[in-house]
């Protein structure tokens, strides 16, 4: 019995190679990354000389073609565009300003809301405030907002900060985050009904704010101390314009507007807005390689969203990720590597809007699905079901693995192996020399919300690191100060050396990295939401 128990340990493991992590290339890959890194230069041309990346606009392009110049420049071959589409409307704005005329007069902080509409000069005229959350709340407000500026939503309360505004992960977050969660445990945040209804409600607004004719819509940013939030209103879409201009205000000025109406001290504002439409507008990613040597035809792929909102200068969201992509391929290129896989690096544009840069790469490369119904666009991808069978294409099966980076400026502490257990033990042994960097683990939980999910989606073998958040929920992500201060150097320059060992390790191993098996419902398409459950973060 034993002997046979022991014949078959030995059969049972003889397949599976032990996984030796590459010591020498860790090596060198620390030396050109901590001796001679670039990341902070590459930072500062992405975020203060392109600026903010808006799907769509011409800041978006610029940014495509800035990063081809650079991938080129760093020694990449077959740098170029990729267009995907159609989009529908870009959009940017030149100037925006919101005084409060009486009963004092300020220089407020607001921003226009992506996609909404310009004034032609500037527009005066009294505030009101109104909640428009129901159909029934337009009914009721039907002929009442005309030539108003509209304060949408209730006045913020803002408390003190109690607990310091960033997080580094201790041994005991990582440990629970190490610790996979059943799926359907913790109930989510609002139901895929309640998505559905919001969605529905937003397309009815704006027939009513056409008929309507407020001068302006005005909504709190959801931030304090002169920080706030900046996205976009209506959609890109050409029949989801927002019909009238619209604007992001700081939370504290919001509230004093909204003090002087309820105290019928009928506050008058004046706003003077320009914006820019731009009509099928064209999108890009930016594809560069290092081709492979013995097994150039599969891929070993890195990548993030260059695609940014508007209200900063998207530095953590996603200018960290893409600048460490860029930074993991310059130094491959400078210690002067010969993978054996080709290394392809992806910059999505439209993540923002859906992970629709990554989505279009999917489906025009790897594996395709019909295009979702109207009521499933717009959800949250966690919400979104398959729709339909998917049609696999032959580039699908020389694709090693996808590696993506997309949770603001925090080092990497691990990676989730998005419940393939059989990619574990390779992760864990690859970490190995990276311990004392901080990135130890290795979790079989999934996580959501980037272009990682793309992939995932089609059977394909994509993951997203695990990150420190630094101060990325409470400070940076899509605000007004997600800008190139807020990124932190060190964390940057570890998150190269992680992100380029993995690819590294995925590039030259002997076989490329174990798939999860695709499911009937996954080929087919379900009725089930197709995409997994988001992390708990
Ligand atoms: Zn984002």
């Amino acid at each position: 019995m034993r002997n046979l128990t022991a014949a078959f340990l030995l059969i049972a493991t003889a397949g599976v190679a032990a996984e030796t992590p590459d010591l020498t290339m860790q090596t060198r890959i620390r030396q050109e990354e901590f001796r001679n890194s670039k990341v902070m230069e590459i930072a500062s041309g992405l975020m203060d000389f392109v600026g903010a990346r808006l799907t769509g606009s011409p800041n978006m392009k610029r940014a495509n073609e800035w990063t081809r110049d650079k991938l080129t420049e760093f020694g990449l071959s077959d740098a170029h565009l990729e267009p995907w589409g159609p989009f529908g409307t870009g959009w940017s704005y030149e100037s925006c300003s919101l005084r409060l005329l009486s009963p004092d007069v300020v220089q407020l902080w607001a921003l226009p809301r992506a996609w909404s509409a310009g004034t032609t000069g500037p527009i005066r005229g009294s505030a009101v405030k109104v909640k428009l959350e129901t159909k029934e709340d337009l009914e009721k407000n039907k002929g009442k907002l005309a030539g108003k500026f509209v304060l949408l939503g209730d006045t913020p309360e803002l408390k003190p900060h109690e607990k310091a505004q960033y997080q580094r992960y201790d041994e005991k977050s990582l440990a629970d985050i190490g610790q996979y969660q059943i799926p359907g445990g913790t109930p989510p945040r609002f139901t895929r009904e309640e998505a559905v209804r919001r969605r529905a409600f937003n397309r009815a607004l704006l027939p009513f704010l056409a008929e309507e004719k407020p001068l302006a819509m005005i909504v709190p940013g959801g931030g304090d101390y002169g920080n706030f939030h900046v996205q976009g209103a209506g959609s890109y879409r050409k029949a989801e314009q927002y019909p009238v201009p619209s604007v992001v205000l700081s939370d504290e000025q919001y509230g004093r507007i909204a003090r002087l109406i309820d105290q019928n001290k009928d506050p008058q504002l004046e706003l003077d807005v320009r914006t820019h439409d731009y009509p099928d507008a064209q999108t890009f990613n930016t594809i560069a390689e290092i081709p492979g040597t013995d097994k150039r035809g599969e891929v070993v792929m890195l990548g993030a969203h260059l695609d940014s909102w508007h209200g900063g200068t998207g530095a953590t969201d996603n200018g960290a990720g893409s600048v460490v992509a860029m930074e993991v391929v310059r130094v491959l290129k400078a210690i002067g590597i010969q993978p054996r896989r080709t290394i392809r690096i992806g910059l999505w544009s439209g993540e923002e809007e859906g992970l629709l840069g990554s989505r279009a790469y999917v489906s025009q490369h790897f594996a395709s699905r019909p295009e979702p119904p109207e009521e499933e666009r717009d959800l949250p991808s966690a919400f979104r079901r398959n729709t339909g069978p998917l049609t696999i294409k032959p580039e699908h099966a020389k694709l090693a693995a996808y590696f993506n980076l997309d949770n603001g400026t925090g080092k990497v502490r691990g990676i989730y192996a998005q419940e393939n257990a059989a990619v574990v033990p390779i992760f864990e042994a690859w970490l190995d020399p990276l311990k004392d960097l901080g990135a130890n683990t290795v979790t079989m939980r999934t996580t959501g919300g980037t272009d990682h999910l793309s992939f995932d989606a089609v059977g394909l073998p994509g993951f997203q690191f695990i990150q420190d958040p630094v101060e990325y929920s409470e400070r940076t992500h899509h605000t007004t100060y997600d800008v190139y201060e807020r990124l932190q150097r060190d964390d940057l320059m570890q998150a190269v050396v992680v992100m380029a060992t993995f690819v590294w390790e995925a590039a030259n191993r002997p076989d490329m990295l174990p798939r999860k098996p695709l499911s009937k419902a996954d080929m087919e398409g379900s009725p089930s939401p197709g995409l997994r459950p988001p992390s708990p973060r």
